[in-house]
């Protein structure tokens, strides 16, 4: 590398690569990302993604003070309670989340949409859009990538952070494993209505349920209020994103249709409803309101630890190098963090990704196996005898959590540090 500058290329514009060019333009460094998608607002981003203390410490500390403000501004109202329900929607376990002290160390809704408008912001002279990257080579002095409308570019250091499916991971680590995690989920957006806000529970309004089902299904609701209310009033320019419940079913895979991933929205739907018989009413109603256009399915993937490799001018972060399922929702705030540690790395004495690389599989691979442990296919609620009597052990722990007022606080604890409270 350079030794007083580094120019980066990065290939995919997702939450992890916008939050790295965006700190590094900002710490005056020569960096372009390269998205493979044509306009900044292709491709499904319609889901709700939790950012975490971790998250909004690295874009508070990359993004430029404005584009953090709108950030903040565009996310949805802030979850107040965790609440675990049965499939009649019962509660189990209710758990307040912290008030805010400041605009990092809080728990944060945005539509993943809005979020990737945000990142977008103010960066059309470093963003390249419909360039879909190939392969790279490089030598000593240099690194370039070649992308498939047969045009190239050359910098000292290329950061793959182009999703689970990375090609450069797989150029570059071609023995590192992404697996199937055995877990199917189906997720789906309801508009926010006064019917459908008085078919939820009491608890769930406010915050964030987790309703935990025999056979090993569960189903996640978050509840999307926006400043602006309905779509159509967002700031950022094509978010249709508007006011809405959000829903997601999973199960093991053998509980699902071999070819579920190849279902369109109304046989999403109808496939929940025939997987959700004896649930509450009012769920199932929530299910059929659904706008099927909003329905998509996930086989949900997760990786397995790689050994450090020899520092090149190749890197990775984000889902490119530790895809992990769903289960601590940290995927995209362990890509925001690796961001804002690669962009200290790159704008420290060394100019090196050494450092970062060390300590990001660390933290990076703990992610993984936390999320795989609490979503994963092996778990035992998925087994067919034994699960019941899991399930019903959980729900005996929560209820006592509920219950005694110690565990109830040592559950928010710990909710709180596994998402990056009061990290430095
Ligand atoms: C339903 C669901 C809910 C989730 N909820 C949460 C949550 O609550 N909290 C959380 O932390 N995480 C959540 N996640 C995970 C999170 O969305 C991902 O971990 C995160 O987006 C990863 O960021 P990334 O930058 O690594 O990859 P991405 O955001 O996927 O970005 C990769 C980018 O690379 C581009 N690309 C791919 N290939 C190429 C190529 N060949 N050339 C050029 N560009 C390319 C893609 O188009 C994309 O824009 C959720 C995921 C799902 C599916």
């Amino acid at each position: 590398m350079k030794e007083n500058s580094v120019r980066v290329i990065v290939i995919g514009g997702g939450t992890g690569g916008m939050c790295l060019a965006h700190g590094l333009r900002r710490a005056g460094v020569d960096v372009r990302v390269f998205e493979r998608h044509r306009t900044r607002t292709d491709g499904l981003h319609g889901y709700r993604v939790g950012i975490d203390p971790d998250g909004s410490r690295a874009l508070k500390a990359c993004l430029p003070p404005d584009v953090y403000d709108l950030f903040v501004r565009t996310c949805a109202r802030p979850p107040e309670t965790f609440a675990f329900l049965d499939e009649r929607l019962r509660r189990t376990l209710t758990v307040p989340l912290r008030t805010p002290t400041d605009d990092v160390n809080d728990e944060k809704s945005v539509s993943r949409m809005t979020l990737r408008q945000v990142l977008y912001t103010g960066m059309t002279d470093v963003v390249r859009f419909g360039s879909d990257f190939t392969h790279y080579k490089q030598t000593e002095t240099e690194v370039t990538a070649y992308f498939a409308d047969g045009s190239e570019v050359t910098g000292d250091l290329l950061v793959g952070a182009d999703g689970t499916n990375s090609r450069v991971r797989a150029q570059k680590l071609p023995h590192a494993r992404v697996e199937d995690s055995g877990i199917v989920a189906i997720g789906g957006k309801v508009p926010l209505t006064g019917e459908t806000r008085a078919l939820l529970p009491e608890g769930v309004f406010p915050g964030i349920g987790l309703v935990l089902a025999p056979r090993g299904m569960a189903c996640i609701l978050h509840v999307m209020e926006f400043p602006w209310g309905t779509g159509g009033g967002s700031p950022l320019p094509g978010d249709p994103t508007g006011d809405h419940i959000n829903w997601g079913v999973s199960a093991h895979r053998d509980r699902f249709p071999a070819d579920v991933t190849g279902f369109d929205g109304p046989r999403l739907v109808a496939q929940t409803l025939a997987m959700t018989p004896r649930w509450s009413p009012a769920l199932r109603r929530l299910f059929t309101l659904t706008d099927p256009t909003t329905c998509f399915p996930i086989s949900v993937r997760t990786s397995v630890p790689v050994p450090a490799w020899p520092t090149d001018r190749v890197t990775l972060l984000g889902d490119a190098i530790h895809t992990m399922t769903p289960g601590q929702g940290v995927g995209a705030n362990t890509a925001l963090r690796d961001a804002h540690n690669l962009v200290r790395a790159l704008t420290s004495g060394s100019r090196s990704p050494q450092v970062y690389e060390r300590q990001m599989l660390g933290y990076g691979f703990a992610a993984v196996a936390a999320s795989k442990a609490r979503t994963g296919g092996d778990q035992l609620v998925h087994r067919p005898v034994i699960g019941r009597l899991a399930l019903a052990g959980q729900r005996a722990f929560l209820r006592t959590t509920d219950r005694v007022p110690a565990l109830k606080r040592r559950f928010e604890a710990s909710l709180y540090t596994s998402r990056g409270g009061d990290r430095e």
